[in-house]
């Protein structure tokens, strides 16, 4: 039977940081147990036509890994999944991954981890990284007749390898931030897209364009001016994004400005242009960014459907109102069951106690990174990290975080660790309360609460004061044991 002294799960952006920042600190031997045959996580999931990223590629990426030759301010998902997969051979993570491995459950024995891998293997790890992501098990709604759908049906995050939906009619649900990228792709190529919309979202205009060779040339010849990119741009991506969810705040409300005159300046008709206009404040729900979105409703083979989708039947969506819609392909962009491992893996971690149950009632956590009762079990983009800039940034934070509890542990002779319920609690009522005052969720509902109001998905603060809740590791608000 293998053993390690850590095993990560998942070899995305969070489990190769993770990788990393391990081998950077000495601490192993370590194991990514990785489902599919590549790295990459939601870069290699994601390959739905126009996926790319809303952060620009110079801050998103990692600090210690930057890439002077992004083609474009927004690179396109295939070269940040090239960037990921680079990342992986830079610092030799390949050999230490088990490809096509997925864990099925992790138990705590009482010392260790045990897992089961989907091989069959066992394997022991004093310590669990789950770092699975935020964004990774898809919501598809509950739809009684959709086995009997004659053609493609599919979502986003599972696009088929060479789906070729042109000449078709195809119906797209939902008009998130996925369904805003790849919509104007199928509408360039269908006979007919209908898209379903149950609420619209706020787009404002993205500028994408290449980077001049020669600026990309400064890039690579110059580390300082390479440095001084990704700082400027840390620097605005910090500095507006609490304000951003501030209600009233002046920059919330130039957002939504700017979006309105987006609509306006892209939609002919005085109805669809109401019909895309969301009754709800700016950062309610997650904006995004698209010079195409809101363009494509002018097309003639381009019809916005308001409702809900309650069913599918053999050749055609069912709407909430019974309208029924034929239609060739229907394309889920539908979201994700976010920041919620329980849909992965079982998880059981002291005296048997799933994290199902320790989750029944609320997603709960110790500043992100950990579960009580769950000792050694450490979260990366756990609940409560989404935040408001480069998600690379929470990631490396909370990797740090870990490598410390790693590192406490081994110095004091102590086995492992599992935070106090007092401190959780604490910590989320500070969470609850913080997230309280922002204008997050307040008059629509998103992934980033739980259906009942209780935000577990967003970091209500700056990524700064992440990274110094991460810097604080505090021995006295665990439970140990030798
Ligand atoms: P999402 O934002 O959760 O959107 C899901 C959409 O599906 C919503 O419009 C939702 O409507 C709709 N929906 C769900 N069930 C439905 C039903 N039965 N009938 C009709 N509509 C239904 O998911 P996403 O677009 O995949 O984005 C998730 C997150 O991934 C983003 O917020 C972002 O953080 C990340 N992402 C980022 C990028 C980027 O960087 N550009 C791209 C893609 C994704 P309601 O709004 O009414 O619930």
């Amino acid at each position: 039977m293998n053993e390690y002294r850590v095993a990560i799960i998942g070899a995305g952006i969070s489990g190769l940081c993770a990788g990393i920042y391990l081998d950077r600190m000495g601490i192993g031997p370590f194991r990514i147990f990785e489902k599919a045959a590549d790295v990459g996580g939601t870069w290699r999931d994601n390959s739905y036509p126009g996926v790319e990223c809303d952060v620009p590629s110079h801050l998103y990426s990692y600090s210690f890994a930057p890439k002077a030759d992004w083609s474009r301010e927004f690179a396109p998902g295939g070269e940040i999944h090239g960037y990921l997969r680079d990342v992986a051979d830079d610092f030799a993570l390949r050999s230490r991954t088990s490809f096509n491995t997925a864990v099925r459950k992790a138990e705590f024995d009482g010392q260790r981890w045990r897992l089961e891998l989907s091989d069959g293997e066992i394997c022991l790890a004093d310590a669990v990284i789950s770092a699975m992501g935020g964004l990774h098990t898809p919501h598809m709604p509950d739809l009684p007749g959709l086995a009997s759908f004659e053609g493609p049906a599919f979502h986003t995050a599972r696009w088929p390898e060479g789906m070729d939906l042109s000449g078709k009619r195809v119906a797209m649900i939902g008009t998130g931030a996925s369904a805003v990228q790849c919509g104007p792709e199928i509408a360039r190529i269908a006979r007919h897209l209908h898209v379903v919309q149950r609420s619209p979202v706020w787009v404002g205009p993205k500028s994408n364009p290449t980077y001049p060779a020669d600026e990309i040339r400064v890039m690579q010849e110059n580390p300082e001016a390479l440095r001084a990119r990704r700082w400027a741009l840390w620097k605005g991506w910090e500095s507006t994004g609490l304000e951003m969810i501030t209600p009233g705040s002046s920059i919330n409300r130039r957002a939504e400005a700017r979006a309105r005159k987006h609509i306006a300046a892209q939609v002919a008709d005085p109805a669809l242009r109401a019909a895309l206009t969301p009754a709800y404040n700016f950062t309610c729900k997650r904006p995004t960014l698209s010079d195409d979105y809101y363009r494509m409703f002018n097309q003639q083979n381009v019809s916005l459907v308001q409702g809900g989708l309650k069913d599918v039947d053999r050749n055609g969506i069912i709407l909430d109102s019974g309208q029924r819609i034929e239609v060739d392909a229907i394309v889920f962009a539908t979201g994700f069951k976010s920041f919620d491992i329980r849909n992965e893996i079982d998880v059981r971690g002291l005296h048997g106690r799933s994290l199902a149950d320790v989750w029944d009632e609320r997603i709960r956590t110790y500043k992100t990174v950990m579960a009580p009762g769950m000792p050694n079990f450490f979260f990366l983009l756990g609940p409560n990290t989404a935040g408001l800039t480069s998600t690379y940034q929470m990631i490396e934070a909370a990797c740090g975080y870990i490598v410390q509890a790693l590192a406490h542990l081994a110095d004091n002779g102590l086995a492992w660790m599992e935070p106090k319920e007092v401190e959780v609690d604490a910590f989320c009522a500070d969470i609850q309360s913080a997230y309280a005052g922002t204008t997050q969720n307040k008059g629509c509902v998103s992934w980033w609460t739980d259906g009942a109001g209780y935000a577990h998905a967003n970091w209500p603060r700056s990524s700064i004061a992440y990274r110094l809740m991460m810097q604080d590791f505090r021995p006295l608000h665990f439970n140990f044991d030798r």
